[in-house]
């Protein structure tokens, strides 16, 4: 990026591209937290930023861990080599999330690469696949409307947005 497309640069998302649209960026503050040499770095650094803000308490915006789109990339990515990561994260445990990423660099990183690399039709095949071994889809869900045997999916209610397999949404009941 630019310096002028850097200074007027408040993200990419939704809910910022609403406020900006609304008010402009008058009341907004930016903070610089990191220069990254790559791409991979970047994400990584990310990743730890928003780990960091979520277990400082933060309301974020974002929803996801940050690092590479879309999100069940790169939550199979770290299924791969760093499971402990995904196992903090699906118990919200986010004190152990950042500490196992901040720990795990270069394994992150790596998932990083796998996750940027890989085909994204492959990887959502094979996430579900994993789902599958790993989900409890003796119920249906009340969120997203999965039925008996099927995994959860992502956005049920927008007909727009990929709806891409997801871990069990926190109402499906359990066995
Ligand atoms: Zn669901």
């Amino acid at each position: 990026m630019d310096r002028k497309s850097l200074d007027s640069y408040f993200g990419s998302g939704h809910a910022i591209q609403e406020v900006i649209a609304e008010r402009g960026v008058a009341g907004l503050e930016k903070r610089l937290l990191a220069v990254a040499e790559d791409q991979v770095t970047l994400h990584y650094l990310e990743m730890v930023a928003i780990a960091e803000a979520r277990k400082d308490g933060a309301r974020l915006l974002n929803g996801d861990f940050g690092g590479p789109r879309p999100f069940p990339v790169i939550q199979r990515a770290l299924w791969a080599v760093l499971p402990q990561a995904m196992f903090a994260a699906l118990l919200k445990d986010h004190d152990e999330f950042h500490s196992v990423l901040t720990r795990n660099q270069t394994t992150v990183e790596e998932a990083i690469r796998d996750a940027v690399s890989a085909p994204a039709t492959d990887v959502v095949d094979g996430f579900e696949r994993d789902l599958r071994a790993t989900q409890d889809l003796s119920h249906p869900c009340p969120t997203c409307g999965a039925t008996v045997d099927a995994v959860c999916r992502s956005n049920s209610k927008s007909s727009t947005k990929p709806h891409n397999p997801t871990v069990n949404h926190r109402g499906r009941p359990r066995s």
